[in-house]
């Protein structure tokens, strides 16, 4: 069986010390980026590369969030804006001296340089992207 998106918990990319081996990430870019790596996997290939750094983002109540990385690997949060009157937030998660991931509201433009720089760590550290194959017959 092959799974992917919000039915899967994939292998951890970034599986530093105290984080869990398998995320449940569950954004809609998941389900879409893992789609070529579980096709290659299926045909016999090899993966096709690395996927992009994860990110959400959703419009609620006239507020735009977004994050990129993995904040919920963070264990501390360092908070860049806070500005409750215009609604705007700027906040990035890091462990240890990494930078796991960051969510902005009402900030997108602060995040490129956020997702810059979580994408050149991610290159650093990051697993390379494989399903899990424990569970797929041998070829
Ligand atoms: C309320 C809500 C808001 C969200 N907002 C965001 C957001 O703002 N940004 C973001 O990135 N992500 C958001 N998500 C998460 C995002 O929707 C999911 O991560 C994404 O849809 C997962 O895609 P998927 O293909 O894995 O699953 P789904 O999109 O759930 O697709 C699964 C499909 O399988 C069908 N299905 C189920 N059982 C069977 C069966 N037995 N036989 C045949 N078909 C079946 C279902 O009907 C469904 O169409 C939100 C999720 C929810 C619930």
């Amino acid at each position: 069986m092959v799974v992917l998106g919000d039915a899967s918990a994939a292998p951890n990319p970034l599986p530093l010390d105290g984080t869990p081996a398998h995320l449940d990430i569950g954004h809609w870019s998941e389900a879409v980026d893992h789609a070529d790596t579980v096709a290659a996997a299926l045909l016999g290939q090899e993966d096709p590369g690395d996927a992009p750094v994860p990110s959400f983002w959703s419009d609620q109540f006239g507020m735009r969030i977004r994050s990129v990385g993995l904040p919920q690997l963070g264990d501390l949060t360092r908070v860049h804006e806070h500005d409750p009157e215009r609604h705007r937030l700027e906040v990035s998660y890091h462990r240890g001296r990494r930078v796991v991931g960051a969510l902005t509201v009402n900030r997108t433009s602060r995040l490129a340089a956020h997702r810059e720089r979580i994408s050149r760590e991610w290159r650093r550290s990051a697993q390379p992207r494989s399903p899990d194959r424990a569970d797929l017959p041998p070829r």
